[in-house]
This record gives structure tokens, C-alpha cells and sequence, in this order.
């Protein structure tokens, strides 16, 4: 379904595996009834997942990357216009701020993230700056459960892992252990991020757990080991107005200025603008090569050197 980013695994030489489904699905409906067993549906096409996880498309990528040109810990703040170039004010860990002079800026962040914790001078135009803020960032509402196990135990039940429910905190949940590796049992948790940050991570995973044995009984109680991930609650990726859930990717709004001093120096290449698959993995691939084209479009303009293979 998304021909771009199968290419890019194909590039990378990164194996992709179906998700699990083989088996019954589990329905938690009332807390007065035991879960509900019903024959599982197959999703078709089949849910994709990566050997090694998202992290593994991460290190493939920094493994193509010259290390000299990477920095990381450096978090950029301000964004300033100056007559020649665009000055970046960077907050290093070390607590030194560097600035950075450069032609182009291409944002590989979330518009609205963008929007609300960059500082742009001068401003960016209203609309634009409007469009980007009202943009939600796809997922980032969602906290993330996965408990891990020695053997995936429900399988020899003819259950698949899947479940849903009702009751909560967990609304969806998903076998997405790894070929040859550990079981694993992972889900969303159906409890909006308001609520979410105001019980410990202690309490919730106890509450996760509890709600594994429900389902798939006794041997669910002791993970070998277990993650708890708030994205609501991850200031690289969400901001306030991220913590009410909306269920539907938005419409990529524009990634760069027309008019002003923006214009030609700026261009959004994060997932959320991308007009094809806006939020998902696919999209950053999709919003990156829309925005580098644009990119080297406005260096060719400017006469400016383009470097030999930089694609
Ligand atoms: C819970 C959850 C589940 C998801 N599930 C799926 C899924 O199943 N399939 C799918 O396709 N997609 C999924 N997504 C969406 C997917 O993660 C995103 O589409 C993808 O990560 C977007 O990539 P990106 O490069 O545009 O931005 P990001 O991955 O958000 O990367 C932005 C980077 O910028 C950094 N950054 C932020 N601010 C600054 C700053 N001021 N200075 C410097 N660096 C900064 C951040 O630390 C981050 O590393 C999920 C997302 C979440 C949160």
C-alpha cells in the first residue's frame, strides 16, 4: 500500500515479517463476563512489521550518513532571518548555545510541533503559522504498552494475541513478538492522555498486567520484561494541544511560505506534510522527497552549487 517505503526497505536490505493474527481474537466487553472468544479476522493486506522494530530503519539510514555531518543533542530553538542566510540558535546538552548559519532549513519535525516550539523571526505568515499549529501530529495522544515473555504462551490456547476491550486501559492489543526472538504482547492504551498523566507508570502497568491475566491467564502475570511509553507526555513529539485524541490523519497543510521573508528558505519535510500518507512512516519518506526536490529547485534558481550525490 505505500510503494515508497517498501522501496526504501528494500534499499536498506531491512526483512519485514506479518504481523501474528493465526488463532482466536479475545473481547473484553463488561467487567461481569470473562473475555468473549471469537474466531480472529486476518487483516488483508497484512499488518507489516520490521525485524529489530522502527529503531532498526533508524540505524540503516545514520549507517549511510558520513558521521561528520550528523550532530545530535542539539535542540534548535529560534530560527532568525538575517539578509544573507538563517541564523539557528541551538541548545546543545553541554549548555553551550551554538549557532548555525545556513542557506536552507528543512524541518523534519511535526508541523505543529514546528509551529508551537520554534521561535521564528521574523514571524511566519499568520495563515501559515495557523495551518501548522492546527495540524495534529498523527498518534501523538497514544500510550504504548508492550510486556515481553519467554515463550509466547497464548499460541498453544489457539489464541492469536489480538484482543480488544472495552474496559480498559488497554484497548487494542497485538502479538508483535519477534521471529526467533522474545514473545510480545503490545497495545494501546484506550485511556485518553489527560487521564494517563495522572496515575504513575507503577499503576498503570499494574493495571496492564492485571488486564493480560483476565485474558490470557495466569502465566501473563510475570513479563520477563515489560515498557511503558507516553508519547503525550514526550516534548519532542507532542504538545498541548495533542493531548485531546483525534482519530483521523489530517490533510498535509502547505510546507512552505509564499510570501515574506520565509519564502525559499524553509521547507517542512516531516511526515504530517506529506499530501499522500500525512503521519505515518510512509509520509516522511514521502514529505522528504517533496521537499528536497523543492529544495534543490530553489538552490538551482539561485545559481547556487548543488553538492555532487547529495540526494
Ligand atoms: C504511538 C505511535 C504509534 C505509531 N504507529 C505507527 C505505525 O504503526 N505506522 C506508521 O507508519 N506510523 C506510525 N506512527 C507515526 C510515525 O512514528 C511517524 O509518522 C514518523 O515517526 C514521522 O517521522 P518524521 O521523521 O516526520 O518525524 P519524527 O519521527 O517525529 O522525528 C522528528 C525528530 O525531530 C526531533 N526534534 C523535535 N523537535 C526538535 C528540535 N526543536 N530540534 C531538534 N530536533 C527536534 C525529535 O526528537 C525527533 O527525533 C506512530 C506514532 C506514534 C506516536
Amino acid at each position: 500500500m505505500q510503494p515508497q517505503l517498501d522501496r526504501l526497505f528494500t534499499e536498506l536490505g531491512l526483512q519485514r515479517f506479518a504481523q501474528f493474527e493465526d488463532g482466536d481474537l479475545l473481547v473484553e466487553r463488561s467487567r461481569q463476563a470473562p473475555p468473549l472468544r471469537t474466531p480472529g479476522f486476518a487483516s488483508d493486506p497484512p499488518s507489516m512489521r520490521l525485524v529489530g522494530g522502527a529503531g532498526a530503519l533508524v540505524a540503516a539510514l545514520q549507517a549511510r550518513l558520513d558521521p561528520a555531518i550528523v550532530r545530535t543533542g542539539q535542540t534548535v530553538g529560534r530560527l532568525r532571518r538575517e539578509d544573507t542566510h538563517v541564523e539557528l540558535l541551538v541548545d546543545d546538552s553541554a549548555g553551550q548555545p551554538p549557532v548555525w548559519h545556513v542557506e536552507q532549513v528543512l524541518l523534519a519535525l511535526p508541523s505543529r510541533l514546528a509551529a508551537t516550539r520554534l521561535q521564528f523571526e521574523p514571524v511566519l505568515p499568520a495563515e501559515l503559522a495557523r495551518r501548522w499549529r492546527a495540524t495534529p501530529t498523527w498518534m501523538a495522544t497514544h500510550a504504548k504498552y508492550v510486556a515481553v515473555y519467554d515463550k509466547p504462551f497464548w499460541r498453544e490456547q489457539a489464541l492469536s494475541g489480538s484482543a480488544r476491550s472495552s474496559i480498559g486501559p488497554m484497548g487494542e492489543i497485538h502479538d508483535v513478538s519477534m521471529p526467533g526472538g522474545h514473545a510480545e504482547l503490545f497495545d494501546f492504551l484506550g485511556v485518553p492522555a489527560r487521564v494517563c498523566g495522572q496515575v504513575t507508570n507503577e499503576d498503570l502497568r499494574a493495571h496492564c498486567r492485571a488486564q493480560l491475566v483476565r485474558l490470557f491467564g495466569q502465566q501473563a502475570a510475570v513479563p520477563v520484561g515489560e515498557a511503558l511509553k507516553d508519547w503525550a507526555a514526550d516534548p519532542p513529539t507532542a504538545t498541548h494541544d495533542d493531548q485531546d485524541a483525534v482519530g483521523q490523519h489530517a490533510v498535509a497543510p502547505a510546507r512552505s511560505a509564499d510570501e515574506g521573508a520565509w519564502q525559499g528558505r524553509l521547507v517542512g519535510i516531516g511526515s504530517e506534510w506529506s499530501r499522500q500518507f500525512p503521519g505515518y512512516v510512509a509520509g516522511a519518506v514521502d514529505a522528504a522527497e517533496a521537499g528536497v526536490q523543492q529544495t534543490l529547485a530553489a538552490l538551482a534558481r539561485k545559481g547556487l552549487p548543488q553538492k555532487e550525490g547529495s540526494d
